[in-house]
C-alpha cells in the first residue's frame, strides 16, 4: 500500500485528495518502483484544472519521476530490484509507488542524485529537443526566452549559451530578472515592467531573433511574432497565461515566419531517441553546463500548495516532490 494524491474532479489544487492506493503487481513488460522523488511541472496543472483532457473519471498529476526497482515482471532482462531509475509519462506520478513500463525507464548514471533526475528529467529533456530539434539552434543565433526563471528557463539558458548562441530572456520580477542572468542568459527583460518587443528591437539593434522560444502563450505570442527576424521560427511550447485562441496562418507573413507547436512526447516516441536525449541531458549535467542549484523539495502530500504557488508565478526554479 502507498499514498497518492488523486484529483477527483478537474479544478483548483483543493480537488487532490491524498488517498491510500494498492501498490500494484507489475505485468509483462512492466516494473514496480517505489518512487523516491517526483519533479512538478506545469503540465500537472493542465490536467489537474481540467484544461487538458482526462482519460478517467479521476486522475492522478505528475509527469516525471525517480524511484527504485521493487519487482520485475515477466520479460523484463534489462533491470533488477534495487536499480536507480526516472522516467516522464504525462500524469500519473503523484504516488508513492507506480507500475510503470520497462522501456519507459532510463536507468541513473552513477552522478545523477534521484531528486535531481526528478527536477530535470522532463524540464531537460524538453530543453534539450527543442534546441537541438524545434528549431536547431546555430552559433551565432539570438533567441529569445520567455518565463527565463522557470524550470524549462533556466536549463534552457546555460544550453544556449553553450551551444554559441545569445539568450536573451523575460522574467516577472527583479529577483527573477537576477537568477535567469545568472544561468546563461545574455539580457533578461523584466517584462512586467518593460515591453519586451522595444527592448529585444534595442537589444538586437533592430535585427530581430532567429528564434522565439514561448511558453507563456496568450500573453505573449503577439509580441514574440514581432520579436523575429525575416524566416524567424516562433516555437510555442506551452500556455503558462492561457491558450493561444486568435493566431491566424497569415500572421507568419509578416516576414516569412515559421511557427510550430511542439510537444515532448512526440520526440521521445522510440525508446532509442528517449535514451540518446537522455544521455545528452545527463552529459550536460555531469559537464557543468546546466547549474542545477535551485531544486526546491517539498513533501508529497504538500503538491497543491505548490500548483497555487506556480499558478500565481511565485516559484522559481524547479520544485521535487519528496515521497
Ligand atoms: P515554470 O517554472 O516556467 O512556470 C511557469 C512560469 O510562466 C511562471 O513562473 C511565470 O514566470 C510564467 N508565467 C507568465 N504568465 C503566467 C501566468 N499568467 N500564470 C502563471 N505563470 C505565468 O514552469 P515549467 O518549467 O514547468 O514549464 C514551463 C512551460 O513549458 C509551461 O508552459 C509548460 O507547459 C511548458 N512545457 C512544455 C513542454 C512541451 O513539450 N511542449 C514540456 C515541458 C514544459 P514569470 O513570473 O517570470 O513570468
Amino acid at each position: 500500500m502507498g499514498k497518492a494524491l488523486v484529483a477527483r474532479a478537474p479544478g483548483g489544487p483543493e480537488v487532490m485528495d491524498w488517498v491510500d492506493l494498492p501498490d500494484g503487481r507489475p505485468g509483462r513488460g512492466e516494473v514496480l518502483l517505489r518512487h523516491t522523488a517526483i519533479g512538478v511541472n506545469f503540465i500537472d496543472i493542465y490536467y489537474r484544472s481540467g484544461l487538458y483532457p482526462w482519460p478517467e473519471a479521476t486522475m492522478i498529476p505528475g509527469a516525471e519521476a525517480a524511484g527504485v526497482v521493487e519487482a520485475v515482471g515477466e520479460g523484463v532482462t534489462d533491470l533488477r530490484v534495487g536499480d536507480r531509475v526516472a522516467y516522464v509519462l504525462p500524469f500519473g506520478a503523484y504516488r508513492e509507488t507506480r507500475v510503470v513500463p520497462a522501456d519507459r525507464l532510463v536507468p541513473l548514471p552513477a552522478g545523477i542524485e534521484p531528486a535531481t533526475a526528478a527536477g530535470a528529467l522532463l524540464k531537460g529533456l524538453t530543453a534539450q529537443y527543442l534546441v537541438t530539434a524545434s528549431y536547431r539552434v546555430q552559433a551565432g543565433d539570438t533567441v529569445l526566452v520567455h518565463a527565463a526563471a522557470g524550470g524549462v528557463g533556466l536549463l534552457l539558458g546555460p544550453w544556449l549559451a553553450a551551444l554559441g548562441a545569445t539568450a536573451i530572456g523575460t522574467a516577472g520580477g527583479p529577483e527573477k530578472v537576477a537568477l535567469a542572468r545568472r544561468h546563461g542568459y545574455a539580457e533578461v527583460i523584466d517584462y512586467r515592467a518593460d515591453d519586451f518587443v522595444a527592448e529585444v528591437a534595442r537589444l538586437t539593434a533592430g535585427a530581430g531573433c532567429n528564434a522565439v522560444y514561448d511558453s507563456v502563450g496568450a500573453d505573449t505570442w503577439r509580441g514574440s511574432l514581432k520579436c523575429l527576424r525575416r524566416r524567424g521560427v516562433f516555437v510555442n511550447f506551452g500556455q503558462s497565461s492561457g491558450m493561444i485562441r486568435d493566431f491566424a496562418l497569415s500572421d507568419l507573413a509578416a516576414g516569412s515566419l515559421t511557427a510550430i507547436r511542439p510537444v515532448l512526447f512526440d520526440y521521445i516516441v522510440t525508446r532509442a531517441e528517449l535514451l540518446t536525449r537522455s544521455a545528452d541531458l545527463f552529459a550536460r549535467i555531469t559537464d557543468g553546463t546546466l547549474q542545477l542549484d535551485v531544486v526546491n523539495t517539498r513533501p508529497l502530500r504538500d503538491a497543491g500548495a505548490l500548483h497555487a504557488d506556480m499558478e500565481a508565478r511565485r516559484t522559481m526554479g524547479s520544485t521535487v516532490l519528496l515521497a
